[in-house]
């Protein structure tokens, strides 16, 4: 049976990519993905900032547009910060939010993730919020808690009117990047039913569609076991997506294996 949400694929294309390189990438994308219906699949790409005019132009189809970062203020003395309303001239649908690498080489907090999701919500974006414990919290047993920690507190204050423009991405630290682990599916599985738990017990009033997409070390080889679990949503995917055939691979892989779940 078809499930009633659509699946989401995205990458965050980290520092990596030009602009040159970036239109390359998602004009190859755009023709690999025409026929695919925006009712069952969005496929969001995160360029780097300035990547995101050119890239906001030609975008249509099933891809949607992020931006990797952005600042709570809406304007002021804030040197090397892109506020929400600039992002909005730029025709945004999506503003990621304490990606690891913010929190772990910038020194985000949640408390700093909170006030950009209220931001994010409240310009009208979707606010893609990642959280991942660290292979320390793993090994102390701490995992859950730190889930339930960043959740609690990255999420405080949210209306319930705005969650349907709210994703999480579950991304383990231990797991991303090149010396990234992959979560197993079991693992995987688990750690987002309890994410589902929490989002049930924050907004208790709301039916909890929320997404939450896994993310870290994704590939071609295991994204059909992660995508069958049941509280995946879709996949957050970085290495193995930065060429547009691999990506479009993966969405050929995991489409199929969504509509049937
Ligand atoms: C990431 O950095 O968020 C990520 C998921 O990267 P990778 O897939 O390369 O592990």
């Amino acid at each position: 049976m078809k499930p009633a949400r659509k699946l989401l694929i995205g990458s965050n294309l980290k520092m990596y990519k030009t602009i040159v390189e970036t239109m390359v990438y998602l004009t190859q994308l755009q023709k690999l993905t025409t026929d695919l219906s925006r009712d069952d699949i969005s496929v969001f790409i995160i360029p780097s900032y300035t990547s995101l005019p050119a890239a906001s132009k030609i975008m249509g189809g099933v891809l949607q547009l992020g931006a990797q970062n952005m600042s709570w203020e809406e304007s002021g003395q804030f040197t090397g910060e892109i506020s929400p309303v600039m992002l909005k001239e730029l025709n945004l649908d999506i503003v990621e939010i304490g990606h690891s690498e913010r929190r772990h080489v910038f020194g985000e907090t949640d408390q700093d993730e909170n006030k950009k999701v209220l931001a994010a919500l409240n310009h009208g974006f979707t606010a893609l919020l990642c959280i991942g414990e660290t292979a320390s919290d793993t090994e102390l047993g701490i995992s859950v808690e730190k889930l339930r920690i960043q959740l609690k507190v990255g999420l405080r204050g949210v209306h319930a009117d705005l969650i349907d423009h709210l994703w999480i991405a579950y991304e383990p630290v231990w797991a991303i990047g090149v010396n990234g682990v992959p979560a197993s599916p079991e693992y995987a599985s688990n750690m987002h039913a309890k994410i589902h738990e929490t989002l049930v017990e924050i907004f208790p009033e709301h039916n909890n569609n929320i997404p939450i997409l896994y993310g870290g070390s994704v590939t071609q080889q295991n994204c059909n076991e992660l995508i069958v679990q049941p509280f995946i949503d879709g996949l957050f995917i970085g290495r193995a997506a930065w060429n547009a055939d691999d990506m479009n691979a993966i969405i050929r892989k995991v489409l199929p294996l969504w509509q049937k779940k």
